[in-house]
């Protein structure tokens, strides 16, 4: 029988456990919350957004082929156009753009995702460099945990990137409906993040925006990484400045500005195991005040004490995700080699014969049933540009 003094231990962990989890999920729902609001305010400054559910993709402007830096992309859905395509639902709505599920009209099987950006906003945030970047990325990106773009469209007002779709929803969604996801699952999902950043940091590709929204799972529930919008290309030896994106998934150099190459990816992979194996943010505030969780950042994890429900273990294997400096991370070629993985068949995980942790329901190509978004946003009304599109020419 447990003396009085363990029940009192036992009961209080069980009380602190209960506690720190459901703070967690519902900082999460807020935090999805937030996005939906985000998306309906949009609509509602733009009068009727359901009005854009009616737009046939064939009755906008007939969209031309990109012309250079996509030779690939053309021979391998050459044929495919816009007007081809028709829309069945929304899938999301990010800072960028939106992405609507559509399906080709010759082939019902056929869906994909269509991300499709606003000329105009994008001129009025100067964003033009970064998503030219985005395309000419992914374009380079062919990997079996990246989700895969398969070609390029644009209109006098619209940029479009038609992309293989994942209708098992985002790993948010996941972590926001469990608990944690435990010690099988979220080595799982590590282990397809970085065998997509191995293939990427072998390139000199950055992605700078890990989080669980930009993680999708397809229909047998494998990971694949998604939005390339901040991400950058790098020399070797040589280092990008800009700061972006997620503040509670930033590293410390990026938070400082000080300038830093492909280990920002992996402190931020660093923090959604965390996150993963114990259901709460690594460093977010919890008030959400960004400046204090960069301060938690800046301080690091040397003097952090784990919960009790992540492995020593998994807790080594964090600590040398999240090193302050970035030189003394793991690289994502390194990872597969920690003891952490000594159980894991990487084999299995690149043949996809492994068994994923959680199978998601799908019932067909035109499902979007694990996404939430179920209002179209409709774009604001920056000044047009009368057509005049200098800056695409590459797109
Ligand atoms: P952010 O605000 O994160 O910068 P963004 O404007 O760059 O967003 P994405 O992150 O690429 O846009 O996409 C927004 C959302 O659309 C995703 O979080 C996801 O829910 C959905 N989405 C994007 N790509 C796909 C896809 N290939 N299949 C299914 N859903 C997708
Ligand atoms: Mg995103």
């Amino acid at each position: 029988m447990k003396s009085k003094s363990m029940r009192f231990r036992w009961m209080s962990n069980l009380k602190k456990w209960v506690v720190n989890n459901l703070c967690c999920v519902l900082r999460k729902k807020n935090k999805k919350r937030e996005r939906c609001e985000e998306m309906e305010t949009v609509g509602n400054e733009c009068g009727d957004i359901t009005a854009f559910s009616s737009i046939d993709l064939s009755t906008m402007p007939s969209a031309d082929p990109a012309p250079s830096g996509q030779a690939e992309l053309k021979t391998e859905m050459a044929k495919l156009k816009l007007e081809d395509l028709h829309i069945v639902t929304p899938l999301g709505v990010g800072g960028f753009g939106r992405v609507l599920l559509v399906q080709d009209k010759n082939n019902s099987n056929e869906t994909y995702a269509l991300k499709i950006l606003d000329k105009s906003h994008i001129l009025a945030i100067g964003q033009q460099k970064q998503v030219l970047n985005e395309k000419n990325i992914m374009a380079e990106l062919k990997a079996d945990f990246i989700v895969r773009l398969h070609r390029t469209f644009k209109d006098d007002e619209h940029l479009y990137m038609l992309m293989e779709p994942c209708l098992g929803g985002e790993l948010f969604t996941l972590l926001s409906e469990e608990m944690n996801l435990g010690d099988t699952a979220a080595k799982f999902y590590t282990a397809c993040i970085v065998d997509a950043f191995s293939f990427m940091h072998s390139r000199g590709i950055i992605h700078r925006d890990l989080k669980p929204e930009n993680v999708l799972l397809d229909t047998r529930g494998y990971a694949k990484l998604i939005d390339f919008g901040m991400a950058n290309k790098v020399m070797p030896g040589e280092k990008s400045r800009t700061r972006c994106g997620t503040v509670d998934y930033m590293a410390p150099e990026m938070v400082l500005k000080q300038g830093h190459d492909t280990a920002v990816d992996i402190w931020s992979l660093g923090a959604l195991v965390f996150e993963m194996l114990s259901g709460s943010s690594l460093f977010a505030d919890k008030d959400d005040n960004d400046m204090h969780t960069c301060n938690n950042i800046l301080e690091g994890i040397k003097d952090f004490v784990f919960p009790n429900e992540i492995s020593k273990i998994a807790e080594d294997f964090i600590r040398k995700l999240c090193r302050i400096n970035p030189v003394k991370r793991l690289t994502a070629q390194e990872i597969p080699m920690h003891g952490w993985f000594n159980d894991f068949q990487w084999e299995d995980l690149r043949g996809r014969t492994m068994e994923p942790p959680f199978v998601p329901k799908v019932t067909s190509s035109v499902d979007a049933s694990n996404f939430d978004c179920d209002s179209f946003s409709e774009e604001a009304d920056y000044p047009r540009n009368d057509g005049v599109t200098i800056w695409d020419p590459d797109f």
